[in-house]
């Protein structure tokens, strides 16, 4: 699959596909693991039982796709209504939180009260765990994520996610939002491309700062409205 991210009129058909398939596929895909599960019996001889593995295993991995494109699939409308995105971004923080529990991560949060923009929340939502979850992953030593949340004096809403983890270099900053482009041994490389058709659909802008060995810090802009 080659995909201009600028396509919007491709996008636009993958994204209404991957609606009509996500939530098909991923009942049948849940069956089938269940089944595995119970075949799973501890008398059975290595082999089988590495099979199986493997098998509940790919089906993580297919479903961990579907995941990062589901927010694609969310039927887009033209008029996005008006959002609080001062609460949306502290529910989204709790979520994070409970996703990097096991890891030595430390959230830090800065959320002005009253920003409001126009977007579709649970889109916006999607694309803002995809950084965050980003943030932990790059941190397999622990460290701190810093999520703020601004309204700018220019009128602009400033989102920004912090982390002291890996960094990139600047060539695989360019990269950034290209799909498959993951350095990650699982990864699948959506989420970034997820993320980036989202914030531009609601007109927003990013900018990336990023050093190899210190950090990445992503700074979101949109266009900031009165509630
Ligand atoms: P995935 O997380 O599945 O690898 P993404 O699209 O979310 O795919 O990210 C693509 C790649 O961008 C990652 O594999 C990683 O190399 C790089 N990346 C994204 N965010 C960060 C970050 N905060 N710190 C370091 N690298 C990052
Ligand atoms: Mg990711």
């Amino acid at each position: 699959l080659r995909l201009e991210v600028q396509d919007t009129e491709r996008f636009k058909v993958i994204s209404e596909l991957t609606g009509v398939f996500a939530h098909e596929i991923r009942n049948p895909m849940q069956v089938s693991r269940g089944f595995l599960q119970l075949l799973d019996d501890p008398d059975l001889p290595y082999r089988q039982k590495e099979y199986i593995k493997l098998s509940i295993e790919e089906l993580d991995r297919a479903n961990e796709i579907i995941h990062d494109f589901l927010a694609l699939g969310k039927p887009s409308n033209s008029t996005y209504g008006t959002i609080n995105v001062s609460e949306q971004l502290k529910r989204t923080a709790s979520l994070i939180q409970t996703f990097s529990v096991n890891q030595q991560v430390e959230f830090q949060t800065d959320i002005q009260d009253d920003c409001w923009m126009k977007a579709d929340p649970q889109k916006l939502n999607q694309s803002l765990l995809n950084f965050l979850k980003n943030a932990v992953e790059s941190m397999p030593n622990g460290g701190t994520v810093s999520l703020s949340c601004h309204n700018a004096v220019d009128g602009h809403i400033r989102i920004t996610v912090k982390d002291q983890g890996i960094g990139m270099n600047p060539k695989q900053v360019q990269r950034l939002g290209s799909p498959y482009y993951s350095l990650k041994e699982n990864g699948t490389g959506l989420g970034m491309m997820v993320s980036y058709q989202i914030i531009r659909s609601f007109n927003g802008k990013i900018r990336v700062e990023s050093e190899e060995g210190v950090g990445t810090e992503f700074v979101i802009e949109f266009p900031g409205v009165r509630p």
